[in-house]
């Protein structure tokens, strides 16, 4: 007989450990939860950052407000602060032309627009708050192979797991974008690809960022440098975005650091003063990828596996973060109401709570960057006339803002 959990997550990446914590912070102790991940967690409560993991990389991840919310909500942002950069500003230029706009979180009353933690910081805070919270059997490295319906709702292939099956009521499948269970499941995939790479570092400037990210468009693609905390030999820091032609991404890769630095200069500006270091470099395909299932009787596909976005505005996460938070507010409902957590009205309803968010996150993040490098001048103008109109219309830019928030739905509470 195959080992039994009621709940499996399959992958541990920033959307798989966040939903475990969340899971075990809302479900009773009744319901056993079991989160497998391909790649080595650390085995103990040891504050370190991992060493290499996929999800907990050299990038950084600018959290919005709806994260913010979120994650004081299970008890982990008080882990996160010291690894966090307030935005306080979002200062948003297009190359070359005269349209910009400031947006400032005094005007909002809010204590920051959005805070930037380097992903290896996040993923050592989330797992060590796991291992705190003692809730959820975490099994790594081991992977789930296959899922197939099964007699108590899905059964599972497993490496690495003390049994080759495990049964579960519910399988939630966080297993990145290039989802091996997804392809498994035979859920189909919509997917476009930008042709374009994201090619990021850590940069070292001149002047100091004073807690303001900077969005630059270009005719090439979108750049973004988001504020870091300093670090030892590195006062002025931040993490840079740079979107651009798959070619030209690898000549940047590999070139010395000084014609990077020249190169990022001459389309990003002076803003920050002199560009003065670059950290390791790493570029990232861009495609979005679409499930076009996201539920079925036992199974929810999440994060990346559900919906991978373009990065130019920075909600990949903080859409996945709010899925989360949807969906386990719906399995604790079914656990009070003693409902199967695999039951398919349960999870449908989630899908349906979520979809006008994703559909607007998703839709927004699909077309920034094709509207800031469309070469038609009356779009340039009207672009140019948008960013500095922005600043006149300030109920627009309010709607903006809450969206970058991702708080469009939410009841904002300022904080301290
Ligand atoms: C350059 C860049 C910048 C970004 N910046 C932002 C930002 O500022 N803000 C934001 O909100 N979003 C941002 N994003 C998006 C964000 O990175 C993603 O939303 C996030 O990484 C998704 O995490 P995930 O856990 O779904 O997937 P992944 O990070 O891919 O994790 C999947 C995990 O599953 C594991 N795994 C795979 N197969 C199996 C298996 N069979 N069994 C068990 N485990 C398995 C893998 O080892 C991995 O740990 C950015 C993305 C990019 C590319």
């Amino acid at each position: 007989m195959a080992a039994y959990r009621d709940i499996v997550i399959a992958g541990g990446g920033m959307v798989g450990v966040s939903l475990a914590l969340q899971l075990g912070e809302l479900l009773s102790e009744k319901v056993s939860i079991t989160l497998i991940e391909g790649f080595p967690f650390p085995e103990s409560l040891s504050g370190a950052a991992p060493s290499y993991h996929p999800s907990f990389d050299a990038r950084s991840t600018a959290l919005s407000y709806s994260s913010r919310l979120i994650y004081e909500k299970i008890g982990v942002w008080s882990d996160l602060e010291q690894w966090l950069c307030p935005i306080e500003r979002i200062h948003v230029s297009n190359r070359g032309r005269f349209g910009s706009t400031l947006m400032r979180s005094d005007d909002y009353d809010w204590p920051a627009l959005g805070y930037v933690v380097e992903n290896a910081w996040l993923g050592s805070a989330l797992i060590q708050a796991l291992y705190r919270q003692g809730r959820v059997e975490v099994v790594s490295p081991a992977k789930v192979l296959k899922a197939k319906p099964g007699e108590s709702g899905v059964r599972l292939s497993m490496e690495g797991f003390s049994e080759p099956e495990l049964d579960a009521t519910l399988l939630l499948v966080a297993d990145g974008a290039n989802s091996g269970l997804r392809k498994e499941l035979g859920v189909a995939v919509e997917e476009k690809s930008y042709r374009q790479h994201a090619l990021i570092a850590n940069i070292a400037s001149a002047e100091k960022h004073d807690n303001c990210a900077f969005e630059r468009f270009t005719d090439q693609g979108p750049i973004a440098l988001l504020p870091l905390l300093p670090a030892p030999g590195g006062e002025a820091r931040s993490a840079l975005v740079w979107t651009l032609a798959p070619q030209r991404a690898n000549e940047l890769l590999t070139c010395p650091e000084q014609e990077f630095l020249q190169a990022l200069q001459e389309r990003f500006g002076y803003r920050l003063g002199r560009l003065r270091q670059v950290g390791e470099r790493h570029a990232y395909p861009l495609s979005l990828v679409q499930s076009t299932e996201q539920a079925r009787k036992g199974v929810v596909v999440m994060g990346n596996a559900a919906h991978a976005l373009h990065p130019v505005a920075g909600q990949g996460y903080n859409l996945a973060l709010r899925d989360v938070a949807a969906l386990g507010h719906e399995l604790a409902a079914a656990e009070e109401q003693g409902v199967s957590l695999g039951d398919l009205s349960v999870l449908q309803r989630y899908c349906d709570k979520q979809r006008a968010d994703q559909d607007r996150t998703v839709g927004a993040s699909d077309i920034l960057p094709s509207l800031f490098m469309h070469p038609d001048p009356v779009l340039g103008l009207a672009r140019d006339i948008g960013l500095s109109g922005l600043d006149i219309l300030p109920a627009l830019k309010r709607e903006l803002v809450r969206y970058a928030a991702g708080v469009g739905e939410m009841e904002v509470v300022p904080h301290e």
